[in-house]
C-alpha cells in the first residue's frame, strides 16, 4: 500500500488536516480532509487574537480525524507544517500553556512602537539585515508586547521559562510534547530578528526589538527532521519532516521553483509571492524581501507584495451595493460587455499597496457616463485584480527581479475566466490555475516527503493539467487600458489628500 503525508494547514480563520498520498509516480494526492473554524477575538479596535490552545486541540482532532479517514496511523510516514504567518505565541515551557492569546498578523496595536523606530532612523538597516519594513505587521514587536503584558514573563523568557514562537513553532513544540523548540527560516524570516542572508537570530534586531534571544525557538531548514510526535497523540511516533509559512509553501506547491517564477493567491486580498533565485533582492519599490524556501543547505529568496482588496472588491459588488447576485455571476455580466466602457474601479477600500504605497487613499470609480451600468462596475471591478498585479510586477521589474516566466494562481477568484484571461493580457504573462486549488497544504507535504527521503526533489508530478490562459491583447490597446488605469488610481490619490 502506498504511504501518505499528513499536511496540517493552520490558517487565519480555520485549522485543517489533509492527508495526500505519495503515488508511484511521486505526486501527491489528497485521500482526505478535515477542517474546524477557529474563534477570532477583537479585544479593542485594530487587535486581533487568536486562542493558542484552541488552535492547539483543533490541531490535534483534525490530524486524528484524516489519519481515521485515510485508513489508520499505519499508512503514514510524515507530517508537513504551514501555517498563518507572523502570528505571536507566548506559553510557558513547564506546563505548556499559553500565557496570553496569540497576537495574530493583522493586529496594529504595536503600531506606535515601529512607528518610533521608523522616526529613530531604524528603518533602513532592518531592511538591509531582515527584507523587511518596519510594520507592526512582523512579529518582533508583537513578542515584546506580550513579554511586557504578561507579569514577569521578561524574566522568565530570559531563563527560557517562558517561550516565543509563531504557529509552527508552537505546534512543533506540542507534537513533541516539549522536545522541539524550532522553527522553519521562512517562518523566522517574517520576525524581522532573522538575517535574511545568513538565516540566523541577530543579536542587535533582537536588542532593537527588545526580544531575548533565548526565548526563540531553533531556526531550521523547511525539510528534513524538525521532532518526533509524542506516540500517544496519534498511536505511534510520527516524524515532523516538512514547514513553511502559508505563503512561501504555495509557492512550492505551485512548483514555483526557478527565478522568475511566481505565484499570486486571490483570495479576500491577493499575495505574491515570486522566486528570485538563490540570493536576496533588495526592494527599492517597498516589495518585501522573504525566503522561499530553504532546502540541503540551499534555497530560493523571493520578493513578495500585496494587494490588499482584490476579491473583497467582488464581495463589495454584491454585499455593499448589491450589483450582483453572487460572485460566479460577475463573470457572464463582464464578458456581456464589448469593452470597459472607460470605467475604472480602483478598490482602495483599505488604502493602496505597492507600488503606490497611500494607505489614506480611499476606493474610486471614474469614468461613468449615461450609458454606465452595473456591468460596467462589475467589469472594472474584475479588471482591477489585473490592473493591480500589473503594479505589483513593474516593482518587481523595477527592482530587478528575474523576468518573469509564468504567473501561478489560485484562490477564489481564480473560478472567473474572464478575470484571468484579462490578468495574462495586461500583465503580458502565462496565467497558470492548477486543478487541485489546496496548493498551500500540498507544499507543506511536498517538503515533508522531501524531508522524509520518500521524493528525490520538489519538482511536482503526476498533477492534472492545469487550466492556462495566454496573453492576446495587442500592444496599443494594453497601454491604453493601463493608461485609464494609472489615471484612475492618480484621482484616487488626489481625492484623498488636501
Ligand atoms: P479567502 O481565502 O481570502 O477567504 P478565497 O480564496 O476563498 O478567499 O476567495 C474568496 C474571494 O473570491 C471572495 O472575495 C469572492 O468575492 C471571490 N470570488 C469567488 N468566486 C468568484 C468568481 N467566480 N469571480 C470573482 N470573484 C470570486
Amino acid at each position: 500500500m502506498t504511504t501518505c503525508i499528513l499536511a496540517i494547514d493552520q490558517g487565519t480563520t480555520s485549522t485543517r488536516a489533509i492527508a495526500f498520498e505519495l503515488r508511484d509516480e511521486g505526486g501527491l494526492h489528497p485521500v482526505a480532509i478535515s477542517q474546524i473554524a477557529l474563534q477570532q477575538h477583537f479585544p479593542a479596535s485594530g487587535w486581533v487574537e487568536h486562542d493558542a490552545a484552541e488552535i492547539w486541540t483543533a490541531t490535534l482532532q483534525t490530524c486524528r480525524e484524516v489519519i481515521a479517514k485515510a485508513g489508520g496511523i499505519g499508512r503514514f510516514s510524515a507530517i508537513g507544517i504551514t501555517n498563518q504567518r507572523e502570528t505571536a505565541v507566548i506559553w510557558d515551557a513547564a506546563t505548556g500553556e499559553p500565557l496570553h492569546r496569540a497576537i495574530v498578523w493583522q493586529d496594529r496595536r504595536t503600531a506606535d512602537v515601529t512607528d518610533r523606530l521608523k522616526a529613530e532612523g531604524n528603518e533602513a538597516a532592518v531592511q538591509a539585515a531582515t527584507g523587511l519594513i518596519l510594520d507592526p505587521y512582523f512579529s518582533a514587536t508583537k513578542f515584546a508586547w506580550l513579554l511586557d503584558a504578561v507579569p514577569g514573563a521578561r524574566a522568565r523568557a530570559e531563563r527560557r521559562e517562558a517561550l516565543l514562537g509563531t504557529i509552527e513553532t508552537w505546534l512543533i513544540w506540542k507534537l513533541t510534547g516539549g522536545a522541539a523548540h524550532a522553527t522553519d527560516a521562512t517562518n523566522a524570516s517574517r520576525t524581522s530578528l532573522m538575517d535574511l542572508k545568513d538565516r540566523v537570530w541577530r543579536d542587535d534586531l533582537c536588542a532593537l526589538f527588545r526580544v531575548p534571544r533565548a526565548a526563540l525557538p531553533d531556526i531550521r531548514e523547511c525539510a528534513g527532521e524538525l521532532g518526533q510526535t509524542e506516540a500517544g497523540l496519534f498511536g505511534r511516533a510520527l516524524p515532523i519532516t516538512g514547514s513553511a509559512g502559508d505563503q512561501q509553501a504555495a509557492l512550492v506547491g505551485h512548483g514555483a521553483l526557478k527565478a522568475g517564477d511566481a505565484k499570486i493567491t486571490y483570495g479576500t486580498g491577493a499575495f505574491l509571492v515570486a522566486n528570485v533565485g538563490p540570493a536576496p533582492v533588495a526592494s527599492t519599490s517597498r516589495l518585501l524581501g522573504t525566503l522561499g524556501y530553504a532546502v540541503d543547505g540551499d534555497g530560493a529568496y523571493a520578493l513578495e507584495g500585496s494587494i490588499f482588496s482584490a476579491g473583497s472588491a467582488i464581495q463589495w459588488l454584491r454585499d455593499g451595493v448589491g450589483m450582483i447576485a453572487d460572485s460566479r455571476g460577475s463573470e457572464a455580466l463582464a464578458q456581456g460587455l464589448k469593452d470597459n466602457g472607460g470605467v475604472y474601479l480602483v478598490p482602495g477600500f483599505t488604502g493602496l499597496g505597492a507600488p503606490w504605497w497611500e494607505p489614506d487613499a480611499r476606493g474610486a470609480v471614474i469614468g461613468l457616463t449615461r450609458d454606465s451600468t452595473p456591468a460596467h462596475f462589475v467589469r472594472a471591478g474584475l479588471e482591477a485584480l489585473a490592473f493591480q498585479t500589473r503594479d505589483l510586477l513593474d516593482a518587481l521589474a523595477a527592482d530587478g527581479a528575474p523576468r518573469l516566466g509564468v504567473l501561478k494562481v489560485d484562490g477564489g477568484v481564480t473560478a472567473n475566466a474572464f478575470a484571468m484571461q484579462f490578468v495574462a493580457d495586461i500583465c503580458e504573462v502565462t496565467v497558470e490555475r492548477p486543478a487541485f486549488q489546496e496548493m498551500t497544504a500540498l507544499g507543506a507535504a511536498r517538503l515533508a516527503a522531501f524531508g522524509a527521503g520518500l521524493i528525490d526533489d520538489l519538482e511536482p508530478r503526476g498533477d492534472e493539467a492545469p487550466a492556462v490562459w495566454t496573453p492576446r491583447m495587442d500592444a496599443a490597446e494594453r497601454e491604453r487600458l493601463l493608461g485609464g488605469w494609472r489615471r484612475a488610481v492618480r484621482a484616487a490619490i488626489v481625492a484623498a489628500h488636501d
